[in-house]
């Protein structure tokens, strides 16, 4: 898919209708300019000179020539065909440079575009080979995880927030905790649980033992995997960044979770289904009606953990074995549509 440039200039040469602008007003510059000079043919000649003389007011004249009279009059229509032709030429003189200004701005901007175009298409070809040579470099690494696979309870990831310590943002790849106290969403990023001995609010760093050595544990590997990838990727010419070699650990990490975690909320989801659910299996919970953008209304039940939201735009999400401080927490968020970022761990769907 290479085009030359000759042919780009060629095809933004007839769209640009320079071709047909630019004659023109190269037409009337010849025009004008013949014009101009065949009226100064017909002046009349300075032919009679002036001696310089002084004035009665003292002031000296300096010797000039003059037009015999009646010569001025006679000029007049000349003089006004050649400011009309100067006006012509300086008119189609901006005809030339608009048309052929259009004609360069299109051919560049056309190239540029090919340009785009072809950089997307070398790109995408890249992201291939890479992706290929992920899958060898993984297969050859061959990496396997110690157990302890279950993330802890509170250890939470894809929450976008700041950390209350060091106030760094967290971004969704990373881990934290997060807990609820008067009625605010905190969030600690692990770096900080590491070293702080309260988080603060009635949470010490014993309470968080699980989600501390589950952190260090997938530090620990990650930084074994990180070495491993980076040993094997050394002798290829794509340069593989820490955040890449991230992602791809937490892909196969995700691909390694075992689903025990899950099914027993999903058993108890359907349990409770069969219990007290309407037709379209929704759970019966009656809905408050907040003051939210997108958000009409929120229900919770106590008994079975269970979060409704309905939204303005008429759908319905259930999500499961949610406390019910994030609940209260929820109904005090100023934003509901940033507070949802907060449920973004627990199981949900639409109801
Ligand atoms: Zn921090």
């Amino acid at each position: 898919m290479k085009i030359s440039k000759g042919k780009i200039w060629t095809i933004s040469f007839f769209r640009s209708f320079v071709w047909l602008a630019l004659p023109i007003c190269i037409l009337g510059n010849i025009k004008s300019c013949s014009s101009y000079i065949e009226a100064g043919k017909y002046f009349t000649p300075y032919s009679v000179s002036v001696r310089g003389y002084y004035r009665r007011d003292g002031t000296y004249i300096n010797p000039y020539n003059r037009r015999p009279p009646g010569g001025a009059r006679h000029d007049v229509p000349y003089e006004n065909t050649r400011t009309k032709m100067a006006l012509l030429f300086f008119v189609c003189l901006i005809g030339d440079m608009i048309s052929i200004a259009v004609f360069v701005n299109k051919s560049t901007s056309e190239i540029e575009r090919l340009q785009k175009i072809e950089k997307d298409i070398e790109d995408k070809k890249r992201k291939e080979e890479k992706q290929l040579l992920t899958e060898r470099i993984l297969k050859k690494i061959n990496f396997t995880f110690s157990a302890h696979l279950a993330i802890p309870q509170n250890l939470k990831k894809g929450i976008l927030s700041k950390c209350k310590f060091c106030k760094k943002s967290i971004s969704t790849d990373d881990f934290c905790i997060s807990f609820f106290a008067v009625s605010n969403v905190h969030c600690v990023c692990m770096n900080c649980v590491l070293v702080q001995e309260s988080l603060g609010r009635n949470q010490p760093r014993s309470k968080y033992i699980d989600e501390i050595k589950y952190f260090e544990n997938y530090q620990k590997e990650f930084s074994e995997f990180k070495s491993k990838f980076h040993a094997e990727s050394e002798t290829d010419d794509f340069e593989f960044r820490d955040y890449e070699i991230k992602s791809i650990f937490d892909a196969i990490l995700r691909s390694y979770e075992p689903p025990k975690i899950e099914e027993p909320q999903k058993s108890e989801n359907t349990n409770f289904k069969s219990a007290t659910t309407n037709e379209t299996g929704r759970a019966d919970i009656k809905r408050i009606r907040v003051k939210s953008s997108n958000v009409l209304a929120i229900g919770y039940d106590k008994n079975t953990k269970i979060l409704q939201i309905e939204f303005k735009k008429g759908s319905v999400y259930e999500y499961y074995e949610v406390p019910e401080n994030i609940y209260l927490a929820f109904m005090n968020a100023d934003s509901k549509g940033r507070f949802m970022g907060n449920l973004y761990n627990y199981n949900y769907r639409q109801v």
